[in-house]
């Protein structure tokens, strides 16, 4: 998994497990609430790049969204892929389509 090239071809799982290695250990000692705010935050930031047309800034600030959204994952011991197989694995949750067909 080390390396750009193992992580480059990474599930959701397996990049859930590279930041586990990566941050758990700080982000753990930080705890949830605050871990999730920096999720938030990064969201925020992303929403900025998005709202002043920096495509370079909002493909980097994507990146910490969901660095921070797999650590806070971590933390509180969800597995993330699990979580979207079971909502989204059938199509929309909603009309059960794929594509969906809700209005
Ligand atoms: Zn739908």
């Amino acid at each position: 998994m080390e390396g750009e090239a193992g992580l480059g071809s990474a599930s959701l799982r397996g990049l859930q497990v590279y930041f586990r290695k990566v941050y758990f250990s700080r982000d753990s000692a930080r705890g949830a609430e605050r871990t999730f705010l920096w999720f938030v935050s990064e969201v925020g930031e992303a929403a900025d790049a998005l709202k002043d047309g920096d495509e370079h800034k909002l493909r980097a600030e994507l990146a910490d969204v969901i660095a921070w959204l797999l650590s806070f994952c971590n933390v509180v011991g969800i597995d993330l892929q699990d979580a979207v197989v079971e909502k989204y694995g059938s199509g929309c949750p909603r009309c059960g389509s794929i594509p969906c067909s809700c209005d």
